[in-house]
């Protein structure tokens, strides 16, 4: 699916704005600096398709790529919990992406990005209630996997499998990952190939 040229399709500001809903999607949520540009380019094998979300102008929007010789889009949705983000903007994306989720026909799969170092925190509370009113299914990948100390691996995995319990729409199956060694990105090509044939 990954083996293809992916490419940036466009930056989505608005329902209206979105491609039409005519091949299956996948998206990848998290907050701020968690590593999700990094792991949208790693696992597309291209350099900067992603672009941090220091970027300015780009942080915003929806964006969309187009991989695997045209069968999946995939969705970058605009980092959380950036904390100089006036209200009225924050306000406005949390508006956007309630009617993308609960809207989105062919969305697939969410992938929700939790940095491997610190687990679960009130910063993603907000997304995750989302994606349960929307019933939308999601998949925790946590990212660095390559900064968590050994010693603390295991008791971080243990938090962040109690906390997807309270979560109905959570799958139980956690993707460890890091952008760095390529830990995991297998693993989500398969999981992202498998959803562009559903
Ligand atoms: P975004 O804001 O979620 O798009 O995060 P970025 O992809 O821009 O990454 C934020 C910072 O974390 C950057 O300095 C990256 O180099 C670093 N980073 C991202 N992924 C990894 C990883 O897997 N391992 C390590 N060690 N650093 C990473």
């Amino acid at each position: 699916l990954f083996a293809g040229q992916s490419e940036f399709l466009k930056g989505v500001v608005a329902m209206s704005g979105l491609p039409p809903a005519d091949r299956p999607e996948i998206c990848f949520a998290g907050r701020s600096n968690v590593g999700k540009s990094s792991l949208i380019n790693a696992l597309t094998g291209t350099k900067a398709l992603a672009r941090t979300s220091n970027t300015p102008g780009r942080t915003q929007e929806i964006n969309y790529f187009m991989v695997g010789g045209e069968r999946l889009f995939l969705v970058d949705l605009p980092g959380y919990g950036f904390a100089k983000a006036p209200v009225a903007v924050v306000q406005q994306w949390q508006a956007l992406l309630k009617q993308y989720l609960q809207g989105r026909q062919t969305l697939k799969r969410a992938f929700v990005l939790i940095d491997h170092r610190h687990g679960i925190k009130a910063v993603d509370a907000e997304i995750l209630s989302l994606l349960d009113k929307a019933a939308v299914p999601f998949q925790t990948v946590l990212t660095k996997a390559d900064k968590v100390k050994a010693a603390d691996r295991e008791q971080i995995l243990v938090q962040v499998r109690a906390a997807l319990q309270k979560h109905p729409a959570a799958y139980p199956e956690i993707v460890v990952t890091s952008s760095e060694t390529g830990q995991g990105m297998e693993t989500l090509r398969s999981i992202a190939h498998g959803l562009s044939e559903e």
